[in-house]
């Protein structure tokens, strides 16, 4: 029975797919990395005396659960490897304990929109990855499709880079998308409006220039031409909006294909607390008010939100100006995005424990839906005989402050993050491993 077994995790909080709390149990995890049984107890390393020591890992009292599946991030390699690149990005990846990422097919150049592009990405890729990392496209779709991409990513507003038009109605009505649903409508009364406030500083006067309203349009939309067209499923990224929710909520009820995800920021940041010249809270659409954070929340928690990633979308500080004064940074022009995928756990995790979250709710949010979004339900985001090895352990109770979140406090430490069953970060031993062990998976 022993010679197959790479790896073995023991330990009393293991969130198997059989339980709803994190029980007692043994992992045994093969040398494809895969899991090849799970027992309902805790075993001692004499049980496995034919592994070595770091073959056998007692997680003690840490929770180990299914390996965060982070299905929106921006790698900006090839083209603009500065802002984000593979090696940084996947190393912050599993230092979170996230052990898939799908990389938004902007902003590096060129943009993954045809199958030529895709392949600059993969060759741009290769031998820099610490996790397992999957591609979504644009545009060139039957080809992409066949070549390994996940989804589709379109823009009904303005994507910031030149590189990536933005699709039109005649666009969204013969594909399956992902939208960044924020879209002004071209003879309507809620074009983002024009701010005159001089405080260039003021998160408010970004703030005010993307209203629900542009969410809403291209919400109604998109609810629309799903329920037109609905054997393809239609997706809204990055949700902000609380008051699109019941479009959402009406449209799912009537069985159209739609699904919604929300980030780490709009559950966790509010528009009230950022402070003057902090543009590194700057993106679209914004971090809102604290009323609309707590409805995001109840939608997270009824279901109509399916599930919750970072959109990861670093740059360099002189886009953001972090470089100049604080009170001399002009939030409308300073760039949009937010750097979460490190710390997207714990962040979730602070708020969903104030609000009486299980595990179970964390790992179907981060793991079990994002893998279903996109295909890769079969072998990740889950913990069962079969799946691939990937876990991460860490604990929940211990604390510790993050400077860039306004010095907060959060709970969840990320001890070791596991991807096919080999240990990729490990904080306790040198943090990062030095090989890459990410699989491209197209
Ligand atoms: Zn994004």
């Amino acid at each position: 029975m022993s010679s197959h077994i790479s790896l073995v995790i023991t330990g009393s909080r293991i969130l198997t797919s059989d339980s709803i709390d994190p029980l007692p149990a043994t992992i045994e995890i093969d040398k494809n990395g895969h899991i090849s049984a799970i027992f309902s107890k805790i075993s001692s390393f004499d049980s496995y005396t034919f592994l070595e020591k770091n073959q056998f890992i007692d997680a003690g009292n840490n929770v180990v659960m299914p390996g965060i599946v982070d299905t929106h991030v921006h790698l900006n390699e090839p083209g603009r490897t500065d802002w984000e690149g593979f090696e940084t990005g996947t190393k912050a990846a599993a230092a979170g304990g996230v052990t898939t990422i799908i990389d938004m097919p902007l902003n590096s150049i060129p943009p993954t929109t045809t199958v030529n592009n895709l392949m600059q990405k993969t060759d741009a890729a290769k031998g820099k990855c610490w996790v397992d990392v999957g591609f979504y496209g644009g545009n060139d779709l039957v080809p992409l499709i066949n070549a390994g991409v996940k989804g589709f990513k379109g823009f009904l507003i303005d994507s910031g880079v030149d590189e990536f038009p933005c699709v039109n109605e005649q666009d969204g009505q013969n594909s399956v998308f992902m939208f960044h649903a924020e879209m002004e409508l071209v003879n309507g009364d809620n074009k983002s409006q024009e701010i005159s406030d001089e405080i260039l500083s003021c998160y408010d006067r970004f703030h005010q220039s993307r209203p629900q309203s542009l969410e809403i349009n291209a919400i109604t939309l998109i609810s629309r031409l799903a329920k037109e067209y609905n054997t393809v499923r239609s997706h809204i990224v990055h949700l902000s909006a609380a008051n699109a929710i019941d479009i959402i909520r009406k449209s799912k009820s009537d069985g159209v294909p739609l699904s919604v995800e929300t980030c780490f920021h709009y559950l966790s940041l509010s528009a009230e607390e950022v402070p003057l010249g902090r543009t590194d809270f700057k993106c679209a659409p914004p971090v809102r008010e604290k009323t609309n954070q707590e409805k995001l929340w109840q939608a997270l928690l009824d279901g109509t939100i399916d599930f919750v990633v970072s959109d990861h979308s670093p740059c360099t500080l002189d886009l953001k100006f972090l470089d100049e004064k604080p009170e001399d940074r002009d939030f409308l022009k300073a760039w949009g995005g937010i750097s979460t995928l490190q710390f997207g756990l714990p962040v979730l995790w602070t708020e969903a424990k104030k609000r009486g979250c299980s595990f179970h709710n964390l790992t179907t949010w981060l793991s079990k839906n994002t893998a279903k979004h996109v295909g890769l339900q079969e072998k990740k985001g889950d913990l069962k005989v079969g799946y691939d090895a990937d876990i991460v352990i860490w604990d929940p109770e211990k604390t510790f402050e993050a400077t860039p979140y306004m010095g907060r406090t959060f709970y969840g430490v990320v001890k070791q993050t596991i991807v096919r069953g080999n240990i990729v970060y490990n904080a306790e031993n040198g943090g990062i491993i030095d090989t890459p062990y990410g699989d491209l998976l197209v």
